[in-house]
């Protein structure tokens, strides 16, 4: 091609490995790639340099094992087209791949491998001259053979042409390069236009001499030739044009594949369209998506394979058959066997359950629920994905789930408008073609953890389709088309309800899932935990033997969880460690008893196999797992005075909270520190005014003997983890206690924790999240636990075994609470003022 003109090729060339088609100089192909290699040369070569066309990269076709290129680089064929890359379209539907349109430029002989990876280099010679072309002289008659063979291929071109359709696009690109191009170019772009195999290409790429090449293109162009003749002949005259302006639209090449001779080459494309149109059909959609879809169709087939926009619709049209429009699983719900499904799924949880199985029951009695949406909201790890995945099984259903944490594109849930290169349907349109029918149960997991952006709101496109009035039409921005999402059962989880957008929350139903307590936590491990364990690292019973007490352990002092995820981590790690010491216990019998060797005692000891089962006690915890990491008890940390322990309520579930108090000599400075909300803040300087405000009823004084505790003090407030934010009013009683302590040089008693919100008054006021809260301080190994009065109901959701090991103190004001947080109480020496000062400083 004109193009072409004096270009040299680099000595060095990184390689594409093609096993789809065969790339010819002249020709443009699309060549779609995914293995690892290319897809690395394509990221580092095409994508990153500034200029597509800069690049000249190597085409290697790969006729051996199409996989072959993923691991070892296969054995190169010798001869390649290099070429530049017009264009780079990259999309991850079905999977990650790139499409390149590719522009063939000249031969080039491999010489030496330089790497094969991340993508093959390769030092290259150049085999067809490209000079030849800058001096356009056509090879005439006077050439001897070759000007003869060139003339003939010319005739035979011209012949071809014209039995072909002039209205055809392709047809007429290919007149237009007949009368440009030197004669030298014709083999290789006639060849890429005809119907021909990709041996032949291949062979026509191999024939490096040109009288060579001509010689390997002339018969195919003559078959072509032929086959439109007998085509001509038996066919009428207008299903024939129809065919064969069909056959040249669709491909992009000229006719003469269905007619060729040879066998080998059947109408393949030809039955693809056809095949995609039975499917459209057979898909069972709806009539907007039928009609979009035979419209879609209609321009696949008039558009060439070589155009970018073909593999769009193509991938748009596979998607569109392959959703469930109409296929769905019968429900086979039987309340009595939900029942027993999810009490053998899942230990402890009864609240969720009952929930669940009400819910479950309602959908049996009247079929089409247009019901809230569950959401499940607690710490990870207490099973709320594993009770969405018993929910599907009890209805017979098939589950899905979709990870939102992070998200923050709304394209991810409404997909991208096809315009958009690389544009791809959503989640929710993914997950159904995954699972293939139209009435999954889908989990959207951690709602909470939506994120906002510039590219929309996430959580604005999941009302579409959670709402049930709206969510029957739900449109996908790629489909275009409506989806029927009202007989797919959505459920949410998440850790807390506080970042879950409100218009979200309001069409979701929360049930809370709080977290296990350690005997819960016991008898999870050894129903579930254990065995499924076991299972997966192919263990048995008769291995293994964790017994309860270790279990304990484990729980106790190796972690600090609400949920039972780390716990299962654990579990783990014990059996990995099992499996080893069993596979090798397997292997040492056999060479002894094969080849008794001798050995001393001491190795002998070492070699045997463990006996069986092997038994998992402190000892061997501490081998697998380590040292404990949660030794420290509580009491350790409360041996000065200035320390009190309070409860707090995270996503994650409870935890206990020291809050540490020191003074020094000062101006009255109060410090916090420890990464608090406002609201925290507000709570300390609430606690300090009532502090100075109660002084002297409790002659508290300062360093110097002063009245005011604050006078010529600094006070600070520190709340360790200073790397966790901390917020919320509940720490007011632990402040005070606290700073009580400090001013009054008691040590807060060891096996204390509390929570509560205080008033200036000093009221103590209820707060949230008691069940968890309790659970925690349980873990912690607290005896007694102050709670606002107004939260002693909520004791009730406590498991009495908790109950029965804790002292619970619930105090109306801050009296009761020092009383109970100091051995022998705190007595107030008078009453207190009624109206206590404010410092403006505070
Ligand atoms: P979440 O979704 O709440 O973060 P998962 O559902 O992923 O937690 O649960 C973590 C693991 O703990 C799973 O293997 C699950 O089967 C197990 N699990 C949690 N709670 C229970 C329970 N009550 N009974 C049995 N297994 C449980």
């Amino acid at each position: 091609m004109s193009s072409n003109t004096g270009i040299r090729i680099p000595g060095r060339l990184p390689l594409l490995l093609t096993h789809e088609g065969v790339l010819l100089p002249g020709s443009t192909v699309r060549i779609s790639v995914d293995s690892p290699r290319n897809m690395q040369l394509v990221r580092s070569r095409l994508l990153r340099s500034t200029s597509l066309k800069s690049t000249i990269i190597g085409v290697i076709p790969n006729t051996k094992d199409p996989q072959s290129d993923a691991e070892d680089l296969p054995q190169l064929h010798n001869i390649g087209t290099a070429g530049l890359a017009v264009q780079v379209v990259g999309s991850n539907w079905p999977k990650p791949h790139y499409t390149l349109l590719i522009t063939g430029l000249c031969r080039f002989q491999v010489s030496g491998l330089l790497k094969e990876r991340p993508f093959a280099l390769a030092e290259v010679e150049q085999l067809d001259k490209l000079e030849q072309y800058t001096t356009p002289i056509m090879i005439t008659s006077e050439n001897g053979e070759l000007g003869e063979l060139s003339q003939k291929f010319y005739q035979a071109a011209l012949q071809l042409l014209g039995m072909l359709d002039m209205s055809v696009p392709v047809v007429a690109k290919f007149r237009r390069l007949l009368d440009s191009l030197p004669r030298e170019a014709l083999p290789d772009v006639v060849a890429s236009m005809i119907r021909t195999s990709n041996k032949e290409k291949l062979q026509v790429l191999d024939a490096v001499g040109l009288e060579e090449r001509f010689k390997a293109t002339l018969p195919l162009l003559t078959r072509q030739i032929e086959g439109l003749k007998l085509l001509q002949k038996t066919k009428n005259s207008r299903a024939d044009d129809d065919k064969r302006v069909f056959l040249v639209r669709k491909g992009g090449v000229l006719p003469g594949q269905q007619f060729s001779l040879d066998g080998e080459a059947g109408d393949e494309d030809g039955d693809d369209m056809a095949v995609l149109l039975r499917k459209v059909h057979g898909a069972n959609m709806p009539e907007v998506a039928l009609k979009v879809c035979l419209k879609e169709l209609k321009r696949l087939k008039k558009m060439p394979q070589s155009m970018p926009e073909y593999a769009l619709i193509r991938n748009y049209l596979d998607l569109m058959v392959e959703l469930p429009w109409s296929k769905s699983t019968k429900d086979c719900l039987d309340i009595r066997a939900a029942h027993i499904l999810l009490d053998n799924d899942h230990y402890a949880m009864e609240k969720l359950k009952r929930r669940v199985l009400e819910y479950l029951a309602v959908r049996q009695l009247k079929t089409a629920l247009k019901g809230p949406i569950l959401c499940f909201v607690g710490p990870p790890g207490v099973g709320k994905t594993s009770v969405g995945r018993s929910i599907a099984k009890t209805l017979g259903r098939e589950f899905h789930r979709i990870a939102l944490g992070g998200v923050c594109d709304q394209s991810d849930i409404r997909g991208h408008r096809r315009t958009y290169v690389g544009s791809m349907p959503g989640r929710i349109i993914n997950g159904l073609k995954s699972v293939g029918v139209n009435n999954p149960v889908f989990l959207l997991d951690e709602v909470d953890k939506l994120g906002k952006s510039l590219q929309g709101d996430p959580a604005a496109a999941l009302l579409e389709v959670l709402d049930t009035e709206q969510n029957h039409s739900f449109t996908d921005h790629y489909l275009n088309v409506a989806f029927n999402l009202s007989q797919v059962l959505f459920i949410a989880t998440a850790n807390s309800t506080a970042t879950i957008p409100p218009a979200l929350l309001d069409r979701m139903e929360v049930i809370q899932v709080t977290g296990y307590t350690n005997e819960e936590k016991v008898e999870i491990a050894h129903r579930h935990l254990i065995p499924h364990q076991l299972e997966q690292h192919g263990l048995t019973p008769q291995q293994l033997q964790i017994p309860q007490c270790t279990t304990m352990d484990v729980i106790s002092r190796y972690t600090r969880e609400a949920g039972v995820r780390s716990l299962e981590r654990k579990i783990a790690a014990v059996c990995r460690a099992v499996a080893v010491k069993v596979a090798e216990g397997q292997k040492v019998t056999k060479p002894e008893s094969e080849n008794p060797v001798e050995s001393t005692q001491e190795q002998e000891e070492m070699d045997a196999p463990p006996e069986m089962p092997i038994v998992i006690d402190r000892i061997a915890l501490k081998d697998i797992l380590g040292l404990p990491l949660f030794e420290m008890e509580v009491s350790e940390r409360l041996t000065l005075p200035g320390v009190a322990l309070g409860l707090a309520w995270t996503p994650l579930g409870g935890e206990i909270m020291f809050v540490e108090a020191s003074r020094m000599e000062g101006e009255g400075q109060l410090t916090l520190t420890g990464q608090l909300g406002e609201v925290m803040k507000e709570s300390a300087r609430l606690a300090i005014s009532w502090l100075r405000a109660h002084a002297r009823a409790y002659r508290l004084t300062n360093m110097a003997g002063s009245a005011d505790p604050l006078e010529g003090t600094d006070i600070h407030l520190h709340f360790p983890a200073g790397a966790v934010t901390k917020d919320g009013p509940s720490a007011g009683v632990t402040i005070v206690t606290c700073l009580m302590s400090l001013f009054s040089g008691r040590l807060v008693r060891s096996d204390v924790a509390m929570t509560g919100e205080i008033t200036l008054r000093g009221l103590v006021l209820p707060v949230g999240g008691i069940r968890d809260k309790v659970l925690a301080a349980h873990r912690a190994g607290v005896k007694r636990i102050i709670l606002p009065k107004r939260n002693a109901q909520d004791l009730e959701e406590i498991p009495a075994n908790v109950r029965a090991q804790l002292d619970f103190v619930a105090a109306g004001n801050l009296e009761e609470v020092l009383n109970a947080a100091f051995d022998g109480g705190f007595p107030a020496a008078e009453t207190p003022h009624t109206q206590p000062q404010l410092s403006s400083k505070l």
